[in-house]
């Protein structure tokens, strides 16, 4: 259905248009239109003439969750807009000298929702700062990535991103802007609020000083979830990062063996020549990996992407890693560290460009007391049903109170799966099989990398409560209920349906 007159004068100026809009694991998304705001004045014209006139409202970002959170199926009888805040990316101002509510040197970020973080750590690094807070990749803006609440490496030592922001900027879509500052009940309804709020459009978020352009990295290999969890526990006080490599195809005793990487900043002065390692000439990241050009490694890892070939591969690692585990420290610079999925850009198009194939992360959150007992059920489950992640991520975190909160005070396990049209139905089964043994650990599901949890899930893993509050925020602020996403349609639309609710959206 196309859009109202009174928006299409709204958009008159403003970059639009129709394009296939997918989740970064492209399994799901469909044709859209979208428009593409340059400031923030034009955003609240658009979404002001939403409102009026009904249009309903999709807010994305770089599209780097690996699912339906920025997104949206056409709906009968409905217009829809896509709004991309990639274009309001400028980095307003940079406060070097700061100091954190922790009484700790900090730096403060003032930059437009869609910066992304890759603009932001070239824009302070030659200033000797990092931000405290990046996900695995640079690609996503800090609006984007605040909107799910996203971790980093040193979740579990200085929280997510909510934790590390001093103000964002909301504009609701009645068009008026708010300033939302930590302890402000709607600042923890929009941190992790999926875009279902509003628009952020500015954020002031902590950065950290460093004495260098390298962090000191030591490997070392575990043999088995266990252990993995046991070593990464005992540094947990003293390392400032820290991240598990998980090998999910080893059985039996060795499984969940793999490699864990702690890193730590340098201290001033052990770095001899920190303007040099600052550059970013210092932090490009290769321009080829064993003599392809970087941009095209992607296709001979298809040939690997597959049971064989990824067995070999992670067995190849987990030995590897003990080598590199008697090494001791060595340094690696903060791109490379933080960014290591970023040095083969469009990895992902190796699990398949053709429509119905791609890939979908199943990222759960467990409390530390069930954590080691469900990670291990959850491998020997993926092995018993033929489905073995080709690669798993185990990191340590912390809880916090935001209202749609997935965190715990415990660990995730991040898996990666092939996704083809003869395998969904079955995959989609295992996660289900799977979600029930998260939710007797007590565990949670994380939206940024979800494509498959039902409504039930979240009404059994979330705070009831809390997600009531947010939907109250919701039903105030957007009362005509324009601001949706498939994701919203998935999972919190029906929460409230008197009804049992499917833990698996098939
Ligand atoms: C390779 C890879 C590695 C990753 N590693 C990690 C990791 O280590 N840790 C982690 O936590 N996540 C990780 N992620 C997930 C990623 O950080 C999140 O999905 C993040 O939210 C993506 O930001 P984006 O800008 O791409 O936003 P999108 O994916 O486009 O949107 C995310 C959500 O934010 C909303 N939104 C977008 N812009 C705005 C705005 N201006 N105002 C309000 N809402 C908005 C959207 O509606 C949507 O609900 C990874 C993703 C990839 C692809």
């Amino acid at each position: 259905m196309g859009v109202s007159s009174s928006l299409e004068n709204a958009l008159a100026g403003v970059p639009s248009g129709y394009r296939f809009v997918e989740g970064w694991g492209m399994v799901s998304g469909s044709h859209s239109r979208f428009v593409r705001p340059e400031t923030v004045e034009q955003l609240q014209l658009v979404m002001k003439a939403c409102q009026e006139e009904g249009v309903l409202m999709t807010l994305r970002g770089s599209g780097c969750s690996y699912g339906d959170a920025s997104h949206t199926e056409p709906q009968e009888n409905r217009a829809s807009l896509v709004i991309d805040l990639t274009g309001l990316n400028r980095i307003l101002d940079f406060e070097s000298h700061g100091e954190g509510p922790d009484g700790k040197p900090a730096g403060y970020a003032n930059v437009q929702g869609g910066v992304t973080f890759g603009q932001l750590w070239k824009h302070i690094l030659p200033q000797g700062h990092w931000p405290r807070v990046v996900p695995g990749t640079m690609q996503p803006t800090i609006a984007g990535a605040a909107s799910m609440n996203v971790h980093g490496k040193n979740n579990y030592m200085v929280g997510a991103m909510g934790a590390n922001l001093r103000a964002v900027d909301l504009v609701t879509p009645d068009g008026e802007l708010h300033t939302l500052k930590p302890g402000d009940d709607l600042f923890r309804a929009a941190i992790g609020g999926m875009g279902l709020l509003g628009c952020i459009t500015r954020l002031e978020m902590r950065t950290q000083p460093v004495h260098s352009g390298n962090v000191a990295v030591r490997g070392v290999s575990a043999t088995c979830v266990g252990d993995m969890m046991r070593v990464m526990g005992e540094h947990e006080d003293s390392t400032y990062y820290s991240v598990g490599w998980v090998d999910c195809f080893a059985k039996g005793k060795a499984a969940g063996r793999g490699l864990i990487h702690l890193a730590r900043h340098l201290k001033p002065g052990e770095d001899p020549e920190p303007d040099k390692t600052c550059k970013l000439s210092y932090q490009q990241l290769p321009a080829s990996i064993l003599g392809f050009p970087k941009n095209e490694v992607w296709r001979p890892l298809r040939i690997l992407n597959r049971d064989l070939g990824m067995r070999n591969l992670n067995r190849a690692k987990h030995f590897m890693g003990k080598r590199e585990a008697k090494k001791g420290e060595y340094l690696q610079s903060h791109a490379g560290f933080n960014f290591l999925l970023d040095f083969v850009p469009n990895w992902k198009f190796a699990y398949g460009r053709k429509h119905g194939h791609g890939l979908i992360q199943y990222q759960p959150f467990l409390p530390k007391e069930s954590a080691q007992g469900v990670f291990e059920e959850l491998l020997a489950l993926c092995q018993q049903r033929g489905f073995v992640s080709y690669l798993g991520v185990l990191k340590r975190h912390q809880p916090d109170d935001f209202l749609l909160t997935h965190a715990v005070d415990g660990w995730s396990l991040a898996m990666d799966f092939k996704v083809t049209p003869q395998n969904r139905g079955r995959l989609w089964d295992l996660c289900d099989a799977m979600t029930q043994v998260v939710l007797k650990g007590g565990g949670r599901f994380y939206f940024a990398k979800d494509l498959v949890i039902g409504p039930g899930a979240l009404r059994r893993a979330f705070d009831g409560e809390s997600v009531q509050k947010f939907l109250e925020h919701k039903r105030d602020l957007d009362p005509k209920n324009l601001m949706q996403s498939d994701l919203y349609r998935r999972v919190l639309e029906p929460y409230n349906a008197p009804v049992d609710l499917p833990l698996t959206h098939y």
